[in-house]
């Protein structure tokens, strides 16, 4: 599980990431805004942890671009600033939560696998793209009559895809967010783990029917018109 924590005070910035990392997650840093927008946009983190007060792009302008530009990543303000107004601008601008500072660590990690829980423990949360549907709590994948239990990269890679239908994800943002694997090691686990997804899906030998399309030299992306 890979967050994304953009904040510029390196002596915080010390803290929360070892504090994130011994709690068991990934994290990635950018120390000022327009770095953070830059990363965030790449949809790669379960969860952004976000400084109201930042170098180049204030944080809750950080936010606004993510929320108007669609992307949904679950975001966590940590500000000194404690006062309502600025609180409630940080829940009108998209935030999912609010940190004040100082914080105890083990609060931002509880409202972070708060966060994340919150995503996926509704029975009732389906990711529908046509015919193909993934349920997030069983996490089961279904195509037409054909159910499948998937494998949890399986699972997190379809996931992934059918968060933004038609968009094409590269390989390389596909490893990092379903492997964490920051660097391009030449492997062929995405290829691998589509062709398997395809066949769980398929009754017959013709997997092309599956709404997961390759696109050569780009990466695969989640067909939302027929073939
Ligand atoms: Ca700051």
């Amino acid at each position: 599980m890979k967050l994304l924590l953009i904040e510029d005070e390196p002596r915080i910035v010390e803290f929360v990431v070892h504090g994130l990392a011994a709690a068991g997650f990934m994290v990635q840093h950018a120390g000022d805004g327009e770095r953070g927008l830059a990363l965030a946009r790449e949809r790669t983190h379960a969860a952004i942890v976000l400084d109201a007060m930042l170098p180049k792009l204030d944080g809750f302008d950080v936010l606004r671009q993510l929320r108007q530009e669609g992307i949904a990543t679950p975001v966590i303000i940590l500000s000194a600033k404690v006062d309502l107004p600025y609180r409630l601008l940080g829940f009108e601008t998209g935030a999912d939560d609010y940190l004040a500072k100082p914080f105890f660590m083990e609060e931002l990690i509880a409202r972070i696998k708060a966060l994340l829980g919150r995503r996926t423990s509704n029975p009732s949360q389906l990711l529908q793209v046509g015919e193909l549907s993934l349920n997030l709590v069983s996490r089961k994948a279904q195509w037409h009559d054909l159910s499948a239990a998937l494998s949890p990269r399986e699972f997190s890679l379809l996931e992934y895809l059918m968060q933004s239908p038609g968009h094409i994800f590269s390989r390389k943002k596909i490893l990092s967010h379903v492997w964490g694997i920051d660097f391009d090691p030449e492997t062929n686990v995405v290829d691998v783990c589509v062709q398997r997804l395809k066949r769980k899906l398929s009754r017959s030998n013709d997997v092309s029917l599956l709404p997961i399309e390759s696109v050569r030299g780009v990466g695969y992306r989640i067909r939302t018109e027929p073939a």
